[in-house]
Order: C-alpha cells, then structure tokens, then sequence
C-alpha cells in the first residue's frame, strides 16, 4: 500500500474503533462487544467485508489490537488460538458462504471453541497415513478412528477432521475434511497429563460418530490440501507472533536477570536477547509481505526459530535461578478452561515449552520442509507416495 492509502485505511479503523467503543461497554459482555467488533470488520482485518474484516493488509491489525488490548479485557484466549489461527483461514479458503456465514462469527466471539483432529497414535510428522476412517451413508459421514494430542479437546464445539474416505487411493488422495460436532454421540474425550501437570491435551476416540455432509469442508478427497493450509496456517500462528520490542519470552529472561544478575551469564543473556529481537524484525518483514490465503512453507521458519529460541531462554532463565529452579510447587491435574487464569511461573513456563518443538510438527521436520520447498535441496525417500494406502505399511 502507499503511503496516502495507509493513511485512509488507518483512518478508517480508527473510525471504526470509535464507533465500536462508543456504542458497546468495552467491560459488558464478551461475546456481545467482541460481536460488535466482528460486525465492524475489526476481527481479522484482512478478510473481506461481512465476514469480520475490511480487505486491508494483515499488519493493520496491530493497530486495532493495541488499541482494544489498552482498553478491554474481551480478547481472543488461549482456548481461541486454534479457531482464530487455523479454523478461521481454512474457512476463508476453502469453506462455502453458508459456512463462513454461520461459523465465523461464534468462533470469533468465542462462543464456540475449535479444535484440531489430526495426529493418531500412528499418524504424526507422517499425517497423510492417517487411519480414522469416514464411510457416507445417505446425507452423512460415518466416522471411527482414534486421535490424540487433541488441544482444548475437552471444551471445544467444533473439531477440524482429517479423515479416510478412500483407502484405495495413495495415502495423500483419499483424505476429506471434516467439521465435527465435538459433542455428537460416539464422540468420547478422555484428558492426557503433561510434563506440566495440566492436561491442556486429550485424546478423542470415534465410534460410529455422525456427520452431516453439510459440514464437510472442501471436495471429497481434497483434504490433505485442505490439511496444509491448517497447518501452515498453524506455523504461522504459533511462530510469527510479532510482539513489542522486548515483550514476549524474551521479557521473563530479562526479569530472572534482574532478580538473579550473575555476570558469568551476562553475555548469554545479551546473546538470546540480539537473538529474538532479530526473529521479531524477521516477523514483522514476514507480516507486511503476508497476504490473507495459506501463508508459504517459509512460515516454517519462523515456527522453528520460535520454537528453539524459547527452550534457551527458559534454560538460561532456570540456570539464573540456581537451586530456586528446582522447587516447582504444583503438578496439580487441572485442565484448562476459560475463565481460568494460565500460571505464569518460569517453572512451568521451562516445562511447557519443551512442547514447542513438537506441537505444530516438529523442528526436525520444519528442517526437512525449509530444506525441500525454501532451499531447494533434495527430498527425502518416499516410497509409499504412489501405492494405495490400504496397502502401504503403518507404525
Ligand atoms: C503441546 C502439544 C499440542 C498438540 N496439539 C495438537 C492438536 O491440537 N491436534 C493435533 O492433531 N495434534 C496436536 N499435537 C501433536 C503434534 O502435531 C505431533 O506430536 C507432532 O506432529 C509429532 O508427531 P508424533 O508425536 O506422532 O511424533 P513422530 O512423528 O512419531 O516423531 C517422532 C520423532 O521422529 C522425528 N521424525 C519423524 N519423521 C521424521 C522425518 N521424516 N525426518 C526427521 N525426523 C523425523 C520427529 O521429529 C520426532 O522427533 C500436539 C502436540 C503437542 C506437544
């Protein structure tokens, strides 16, 4: 954009903050004044107009943002990460009006939560050998399968769903996505403990669960596409956050530091500090070329960057403490729900990101998918690409 339409786009937000500030209690209730906010195009400002947004650049939505986050506590949650990153984009790509007009809007507000139904005891980094299998039956899906590490499982409405629904094509073509009510009959989610002590996880078992046809999402066999822009969607989302210089991880480390100053360290500390300003800038270059759609494998590279970065600072921070490291109080079983305030003890800050290199797919493959599709090099062997997947072999 140049500089006279930044300045009419910015305008125009700012009229639309006014507005929705002067006309909804910023303090009153959530879902109302984050409704509001959906209505008035400021919910992702670069989705089109009637469906939260304004068709302006994404890196316009900082403007919004930090407004709405000085003046009102009604912003998206940890429990929305999965419906605002993932499920919103999806639903822009590839989801009909009907379903953008009925499922935006909640998900947003965060009347209704989603959550992700990829990963299988036996389907991980290797999605496409998924085994959970959808059969039709008239105008609706049948589905049986198993799949774990499910996030915010145990308070979501809606599950994005991988499923078979061919077994005779090559493991990438037989798979259709899905909207499944997380509260159906045969639908059962049984909570998973982590390092932490919390179970922010579960695992979702199947069995003879139904789905109407009106909730599949794309065309029938088009879900591994579908699959990829989740989770390109999801790299960017949990690695190209673009927070204020000095804010984020990076803010825990420098405050351990002033606690507990040691000036062996000294150097360290400045070393991860340079570290995640320089991925910061890097984010925030990323997101003025981002463009509303499915973000490039190079979000990969922020997720990886993100990733690494966190398991050092909280390391290093740990290292600061000294022996005040070990005394970790709680591994209370709480399952995170909202309403409920997430601790932010640098204890269990160091235990959960010991996720970060997992969730999302790991670091090993982000390495393996910047090495393919950013460098260029050479792929990896993969010699069931081409065989039917009901013949192929699985962990
Ligand atoms: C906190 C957390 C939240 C999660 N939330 C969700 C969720 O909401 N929904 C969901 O569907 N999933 C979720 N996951 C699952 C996550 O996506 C998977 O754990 C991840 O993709 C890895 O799969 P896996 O655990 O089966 O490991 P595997 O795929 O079995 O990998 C095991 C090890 O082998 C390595 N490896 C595998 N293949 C290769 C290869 N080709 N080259 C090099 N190394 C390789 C991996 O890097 C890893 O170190 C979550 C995971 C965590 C930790």
């Amino acid at each position: 954009m140049d500089d006279i339409a930044d300045r009419t786009a910015e305008a125009l937000i700012d009229e639309r903050l006014d507005r929705l500030v002067a006309e909804h209690d910023p303090h009153g209730d959530r879902h109302e004044f984050m409704g509001a906010q959906y209505d008035l195009g400021l919910a992702w400002v670069w989705f089109p107009e009637g469906y939260g947004g304004l068709g302006l650049p994404p890196y316009l939505q900082h403007r919004i943002d930090e407004r709405l986050d000085a003046i009102t506590e009604h912003r998206p949650r940890f429990f929305d990460v999965l419906g605002h990153g993932m499920g919103a984009p999806v639903l822009l790509a590839h989801g009909t009006d009907e379903q953008k007009r009925r499922f935006l809007r909640p998900m947003f507000t965060g009347e209704e939560v989603w959550c992700q139904l990829f990963s299988e005891p036996g389907a991980g980094s290797d999605l496409a050998g998924l085994a959970t299998r959808a059969v039709r039956d008239g105008d609706e899906w049948i589905v049986n399968g198993q799949k774990v590490w499910t996030t915010v499982a145990h308070i979501a409405t809606w599950g994005m769903l991988v499923a078979r629904t061919d077994p005779d094509q090559p493991k990438h073509k037989g798979l259709t996505y899905f909207l499944i009510d997380m509260r159906a009959p045969g639908v059962e989610i049984r909570p998973l403990r982590q390092i932490t002590g919390e179970a922010e996880f579960n695992e979702v078992y199947m069995t003879d669960a139904r789905i109407p046809d009106a909730n599949r999402i794309g065309d029938l066999g088009d879900g591994w596409r579908i699959a990829m822009t989740t989770l390109m969607n999801e790299r960017v989302a949990i690695g190209g956050n673009v927070a204020e210089r000095g804010e984020g991880s990076i803010a825990d480390l420098v405050d351990v530091w002033r606690n507990h100053p040691d000036p062996r360290l000294a150097d360290d500390v400045m070393r991860l500090w340079v570290a995640a300003e320089t991925a910061r800038l890097t984010n925030l270059r990323a997101e003025h070329n981002r463009r509303a759609g499915t973000p490039g494998p190079e979000g990969s590279t922020g997720k990886l960057v993100y990733a690494e970065l966190n398991k050092k600072i909280y390391e290093l921070a740990l290292d600061l403490m000294g022996p005040d490291a070990t005394l970790y109080d709680t591994y209370e079983f709480i399952q995170p729900r909202p309403g409920e305030a997430v601790s932010t003890d640098i204890r269990r800050r160091f235990l959960r990101v010991r996720a970060n290199s997992i969730e999302g797919g790991t670091s090993e493959i982000m390495r393996n998918i910047i090495g393919e599709r950013v460098l260029g090099l050479p792929g990896e062997p993969r010699v069931d690409k081409d065989l039917p997947w009901k013949d192929t072999r699985r962990g």
